[in-house]
């Protein structure tokens, strides 16, 4: 593993703060513009190549280096930057999907819109009852003619009501082993037949990211929309979650949720004595610390594998099971601090912090199930990493 940087690497980074410095005005200055300030950086970062950095420059990517990919991450992290593009989704797995297994005129039909925050791709995986089991979804195609149709439910699925498409696993092959007979469809959300339903969560007024249940009624979807060929869906599945699931730059994101923990234990109190002082507090505080090093130290890990061009699927799933750990662990310090679950009284001065610590004590579900849970990521380190048997 090796640490350093090289003299390019470190000129990326200085270009990077140089272009942050000038085009991106302090985060208490940000609160007061209007949404027109989103929509200009989209286009400063669209111009400089930002969005879609890692994807090739002949689809409209920035082709940056892996080592790139983390400098710039790093570095919009520290300065708690927007997000670059609006569409996670689609930037972040069903782009990639493309560009690895589709067709140049899929290359020019999808890529654009994403690049461009024009579209909003969500993810249909999950099925009642077939979640873990993801390789046993039932939601069936049938080919007929230049179309298959579509019948069948996906459920959970993130952001489906705001969504313009669902990138759809459905089962052409019911008569071929499960994995073989799984086909990946990019379906507009407006297509005849499809019928999408909110989900009202326990949290539902806390999260903006509301689930859905999706419902497929002779939903005809022409064969051009299809991904890969038919039986190919498995594969592309595999390559989509590797990358939902690794996230190699959070530690900046642990830091400063660490930072505001320490901030909370000096205004608040344990047994009378501000909690900064209490033994146990400072203990916890410090393992966090500890915790987080361990993250970035595994996070440089992760990225030398992916620079040598390992499969970096286990480290992807360490990575995963530690991060959201650690993140519920301190929200739900943050949560004692705060003395427990007040009422949450929306983002307003009158909720502790803006209820920054109930969301994240609450919200445990998004970062500990969605992507696979916690149980299978110790899988997939068990037998994987460590080599430990199936049974
Ligand atoms: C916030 C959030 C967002 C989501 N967004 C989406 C989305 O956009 N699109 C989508 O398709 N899905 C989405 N999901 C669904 C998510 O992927 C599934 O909920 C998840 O994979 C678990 O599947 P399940 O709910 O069927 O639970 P199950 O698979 O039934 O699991 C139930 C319990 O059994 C355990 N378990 C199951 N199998 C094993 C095993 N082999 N070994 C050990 N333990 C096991 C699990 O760990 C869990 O504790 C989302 C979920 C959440 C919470």
């Amino acid at each position: 593993m090796d640490f350093d940087l090289t003299p390019e690497e470190e000129a990326f980074r200085e270009d990077v703060r140089a272009f942050l410095a000038d085009n991106l005005p302090p985060l208490e200055e940000r609160r007061n513009l209007g949404p027109e300030f989103i929509s200009d950086w989209w286009k400063k970062v669209r111009e400089k190549r930002w969005i879609g950095f890692d994807w090739p420059r002949e689809v409209g990517g920035g082709g940056g280096t892996l080592m790139q990919q983390f400098i710039l991450k790093e570095e919009l992290l520290k300065a708690s930057a927007p997000p670059l593009g609006s569409d996670y989704t689609g930037l972040g797995w069903v782009g990639p999907a493309v560009i690895q297994f589709g067709t140049d005129e899929q290359k020019k039909r999808f890529l654009p819109d994403i690049l461009d925050s024009k579209s909003a791709w969500c993810t249909g995986y999950s099925e009642p009852g077939i979640g873990s089991d993801l390789a046993g979804l039932q939601c069936r195609a049938v080919r007929d003619g230049d179309d298959y149709v579509v019948n069948g439910q996906k459920i959970w699925i993130s952001l489906a009501h705001v969504g313009t498409g669902i990138y759809t696993m459905v089962r052409t092959k019911p008569d071929v082993p499960k994995f073989d007979g799984i086909t990946c469809l990019l379906i507009p959300l407006d297509t005849p037949g499809i019928e999408v339903r909110p989900i009202k969560s326990f949290a539902a007024d806390h999260f903006k990211d509301l689930y859905n249940e999706v419902f497929f009624n002779d939903v005809r979807v022409p064969v051009e929309n299809r991904i890969g060929e038919d039986g190919q869906g498995w594969e592309i599945i595999c390559s989509a979650l590797q990358k939902e699931r690794s996230g190699i730059a959070e530690v900046n994101r642990h830091h400063k949720a660490l930072e505001r923990l320490i901030k909370l234990a000096r205004k608040s109190k344990i047994a009378g004595k501000p909690a900064i002082e209490n033994h146990e507090m400072r203990r916890r505080l410090a393992a966090f610390d500890a915790r987080i090093e361990a993250s970035r130290l595994n996070g440089l890990r992760t990225l030398t594998s992916q620079i040598r061009g390992e499969n970096t699927s286990s480290d992807a799933s360490l990575g995963k099971l530690h991060n959201c750990n650690l993140l519920v662990a301190m929200a739900e310090t943050g949560l004692e601090l705060i003395g427990g679950p007040s009422p949450y009284t929306g983002d307003t001065e009158a909720s502790v912090y803006k209820g920054r610590w109930q969301v994240g004590a609450l919200g445990w579900p998004t970062t500990v199930i969605g992507g696979g849970t916690a149980n299978i990521q110790k899988n997939i380190i068990a037998e994987r990493l460590l080599g430990l048997p199936k049974d």
